[in-house]
């Protein structure tokens, strides 16, 4: 889910107004708002999925961004204030989503947020403006040319014990309803490698040791700008928790049985009955689903 590989980003047409002209005629564009709570046309017909329009009817104004090019068709977003129905949350399109649509879907949020969140050049103050389809902003004082960012962060799946008795440590954070657990995660700091950024988070949040570190797979949460890198690793030494009141409202060692009950739970909509600590987990289009269902299916290493 928002691995972006469904389309060819061909980078090098960014900077070719000839060709970006020619191919903004032909093209199909995803309507993206400057608000982030409703931030992408949907499809009102009902087919779900997202809205891709002809470019010859849409307006003239508003900014215009080549995303790339797919079975020939070059796809743009033209970001424009939401007019009637058919705007829609990621939570609320991302599951009818093919890989195309959910590639255009997080680099054309990903562009947005960050050109909303970027007006001006960070070494003068002066305002920058938007160039290269979208794609850098440029600084009319010191020209110097700004690049879209994203922010490294880590999301972990720690497993304690051996084989197919082995426990996930889940935890749940203060904003979350009451039974509602994830994976653990957080940023990565200036200067800290992957691995020991899982390792230093675990220990803020949870108060445990890991070890044995090890990527499994990667997902663009463009909300604003991060980008979740997945991993797995291992307890070292004492499973006792220290919460952080701050980030942790609760966490525990859960197992497969459990685990499984919960996602079945949050599949099919299910309210468990009382007394039940671990009541749901994170829906299908999370990495942090990703990494639980790899766990429940034995497929982590
Ligand atoms: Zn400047």
């Amino acid at each position: 889910m928002l691995t972006g590989a469904g389309f060819d980003r061909a980078a090098l047409r960014r900077a070719d107004p000839g060709w970006l002209a020619a191919a903004w005629e032909r093209a199909r564009v995803l309507l993206i708002s400057p608000k982030s709570a409703t931030p992408v046309a949907t499809d009102a017909a009902g087919a779900g999925g997202l809205a891709l329009s002809d470019a010859s009817d849409l307006p003239a104004q508003g900014p215009r961004r080549f995303l790339g090019v797919a079975d020939g068709v070059p796809y743009f977003s033209l970001t424009t204030e939401p007019a009637g129905e058919g705007w829609g949350t990621l939570r609320e399109v991302g599951m009818d989503l093919d890989e195309l649509q959910a590639g255009l879907f997080a680099t054309a949020i990903a562009l947005e947020q960050w050109h909303q969140r970027h007006p001006c050049c960070p070494i003068c103050g002066t305002q920058t403006h938007e160039a290269d389809a979208g794609w850098t902003r440029k600084c009319p004082n010191d020209a110097s040319v700004h690049f879209p960012r994203t922010d490294p962060a880590v999301i972990m799946l720690i497993t304690a014990g051996a084989g197919g008795d082995d426990l996930a440590l889940l935890g749940r954070n203060p904003q979350w309803a009451p039974g509602r657990f994830s994976t653990l995660a957080g940023f990565v700091e200036p200067g800290e490698s992957l691995e020991a950024a899982v390792a230093r988070e675990v220990f803020e949040e949870v108060g445990v040791q890991v070890n044995d570190v090890r990527y499994v797979a990667s997902q663009p949460w463009p909300f604003p700008a991060s980008l979740m890198l997945g991993f797995t690793g291992r307890l070292v030494g004492d499973p006792a928790i220290r919460l952080d009141p701050v980030e942790m409202a609760e966490a525990g060692w859960f197992s497969r049985a459990e685990v499984q009950r919960a996602a079945d739970w949050v599949d099919d909509g299910t309210e468990p009955g009382p007394g039940v600590q671990l009541r749901g987990v994170s829906p299908r289009l999370s990495i942090s689903r990703f990494l639980i269902d790899r766990w429940l299916a034995g497929q982590l290493p």
